[in-house]
């Protein structure tokens, strides 16, 4: 039998940020209406909140960026999981929705992808 192939990328060097927290629900809905637009629909896609005790972070990371926010994907069965320790915002679901469609695009084309995508 074979194994399913994970990708995971960690994004929580990432640029991400937002003014705007949001509820699961809007996550969610969120979630679903870039699911969309990126035509990722036939893909599951989870929200996923951890603990940020089950985060290492290395002595020098300040303590503003001891967040973490990334996706573990499996192309095989066409799921993606989004962990998270902190609140979501579209910025972020966008973010890693992007590393689902584009999964051999590196932290930087991912960031520029995001922003161009949200100014239209
Ligand atoms: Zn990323």
């Amino acid at each position: 039998m074979l194994c399913d192939n994970v990708i995971y990328f960690d994004c929580r060097n990432s640029a991400i940020h937002d003014k705007e927290m949001n509820t699961l629900k809007d996550n969610y809905q969120t979630l679903f209406k870039w699911r969309s637009k990126l035509g990722l629909n036939e893909w599951s896609i989870y929200l996923e909140l951890i603990s940020p005790h089950q985060v290492k972070y290395n002595v020098d990371v300040p303590n503003e960026d001891r967040y973490f926010i990334g996706i573990e994907i499996r192309p095989r069965n066409k799921i993606g999981v989004i962990y998270h320790d902190v609140d979501l915002y579209e910025q972020a679901i966008v973010h890693e929705l992007l590393h689902v469609k584009y999964f051999g695009k590196g932290e930087d084309w991912i960031n520029e992808k995001t922003k161009e995508l949200l100014k239209q």
